[in-house]
C-alpha cells in the first residue's frame, strides 16, 4: 500500500466517524434463550430495523405494560459476533488515527456482557468477542500502515472491584499510589503497560488475565460479576514523513452485573459490593448523561471506574455502549431498568417518540 491509499483510508475512516452522530452511542444486544429454555416466554415484543425494540410483561394485561425503547441499533439474538463487530470496527479503528474510544457492556449478569466482550471461547475464532476482534484488527492494519506509519501498542487489565483497582497482569497486586489524586483522572502508569507485537502476544496475555480473573471469581464467589473489568490498548503512532506523533486509546469494559440487590436481604460483603457497584454505575451513568447534554459540569470524580476512563470519555473521545438483554420475562423488571439506564445515558430520553404501541 503507498501513501495516499493509506491516507485515503484515513479520510474514509474520518468520515465514517463523523458520521457516528454525537459522541455516544448505544447498542442493544438481546441474547437468545440457551439450552433447556426453550419453554420459557419473553419480554421482548418487538425488534425494530431502526433501533426499537419494545418490551412488555405478557402476564400482565394493558396497553400501558409495553414500553417502546430506541437506539442506535438493536442486535436481535441471531446476531453472530462478525455482525456485531462490523458495526463496531470503524470506531475501533479510529483509534490508529489518534482517537480515545470506550466501549461498554452494560446490564444484568448473565444477559450476555462477556459473550459480546469476549466471547464464550477463546480457541474458536469465530466465537471471539469485541476484545479479540478489535486487537487483531488494530495489528492488521497497524501492518498495512507500515509504509507511512509506526505504531507501538500497549494492552492493560484492569479489574475493579469494591473502588480499588486490581492489575491483572500483575497477579492481582494493587497499586498504592492510586490513592493519590492527579489532576487528569487515575492517569495508568506505564509501569504495568505490556508492550505487544502479534495477535498471539495478545491471545496469550488475554488468557492469562481471564484465567486470574477466574481463579478470583471462585475463591471470592463469582466476584467477576460483581467487577469491572477494563482493558485497555494505548497506541503510540508516527507519520514517517512528517514526523508527527498521535497517540489514541481503547478500554474496552466489562461492567458488574447491573441487577439490584435486595438491600433487605443482602448482609455483610454482598451488601458492600451492591453498594460499591451502584455507586460506581450511576457515576458511569452520570458521566456519560452529562456528556450527552453537553454540560458544563461533568462529574467524573464520584467513582474510580469514571476516573480511570475520564481520558476516554468526553472531549473527542468516542464512547459506544452495548446494552445487554436477558430476553426471559422473568428478567422483565430487570429488563426495563437496563432500557432506562441506557435511554438516559444515550442522551435521548424519547418522551414524543415514545409510545404505548
Ligand atoms: P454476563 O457477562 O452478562 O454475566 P454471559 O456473557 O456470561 O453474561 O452470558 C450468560 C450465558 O449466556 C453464557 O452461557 C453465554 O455463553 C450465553 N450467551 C450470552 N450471549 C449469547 C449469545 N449472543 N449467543 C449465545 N449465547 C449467549
Amino acid at each position: 500500500q503507498n501513501y495516499h491509499t493509506i491516507l485515503e483510508e484515513n479520510r474514509r475512516l474520518y468520515n465514517e466517524v463523523q458520521d457516528l452522530k454525537g459522541n455516544i452511542r448505544v447498542y442493544c444486544r438481546i441474547r437468545p434463550f440457551l439450552q433447556g429454555q426453550n419453554k420459557k416466554q419473553t419480554s421482548i415484543e418487538y425488534i425494530g430495523e431502526n433501533g426499537e425494540v419494545v418490551v412488555a410483561n405478557p402476564s400482565k394485561q394493558g396497553k400501558e405494560n409495553h414500553r417502546l425503547f430506541k437506539f442506535n441499533k438493536i442486535f436481535g439474538p441471531a446476531t453472530t459476533q462478525e455482525e456485531v463487530f462490523v458495526d463496531t470496527q470503524p470506531l475501533i479503528r479510529s483509534v490508529l488515527d489518534g482517537y480515545n474510544v470506550c466501549i461498554f457492556a452494560y446490564g444484568q449478569t448473565g444477559s450476555g456482557k462477556t459473550y459480546t466482550m469476549s466471547g464464550p471461547n477463546l480457541s474458536s475464532k469465530k466465537d471471539w468477542g469485541v476484545n479479540y476482534r478489535a486487537l487483531n484488527d488494530l495489528f492488521h492494519i497497524s501492518q498495512n500502515r507500515k509504509s507511512a506509519f509506526v505504531y507501538e501498542i500497549g494492552v492493560q487489565m484492569v479489574e475493579i472491584y469494591n473502588e480499588q483497582l486490581l492489575f491483572i497482569f500483575f497477579n492481582l497486586h494493587t497499586l498504592g499510589i492510586w490513592a493519590s489524586s492527579q489532576p487528569n483522572g487515575l492517569a495508568v502508569p506505564d509501569a504495568s503497560m505490556l508492550p505487544v507485537k502479534s495477535t498471539t502476544d495478545v491471545l496469550e496475555l488475554m488468557q492469562f488475565g481471564e484465567a486470574n480473573r477466574a481463579v478470583g471469581a471462585t475463591a471470592l464467589n463469582e466476584r467477576s460479576s460483581r467487577s469491572h473489568s477494563v482493558l485497555t490498548v494505548h497506541i503510540r503512532g508516527t507519520e514517517l514523513e512528517t514526523g508527527a506523533a498521535l497517540r489514541g486509546s481503547l478500554h474496552l469494559v466489562d461492567l458488574a452485573g447491573s441487577e439490584r440487590v435486595d438491600r433487605s436481604e443482602a448482609t455483610g460483603d454482598r451488601l458492600r459490593e451492591a453498594q460499591h457497584i451502584n455507586k460506581s454505575l450511576s457515576a458511569l451513568g452520570d458521566v456519560i448523561f452529562a456528556l450527552a447534554q453537553k454540560s458544563s459540569h461533568v462529574p467524573y470524580r464520584n467513582s474510580k471506574l469514571t476516573q480511570v476512563l475520564q481520558s476516554s470519555l468526553g472531549g473527542q473521545a468516542k464512547t459506544l455502549m452495548f446494552v445487554q438483554l436477558n430476553p426471559d420475562v422473568d428478567s422483565y423488571s430487570e429488563t426495563v431498568s437496563t432500557l432506562k439506564f441506557a435511554e438516559r445515558v444515550s442522551g435521548v430520553e424519547l418522551g414524543a417518540a415514545r409510545s404505548n404501541k
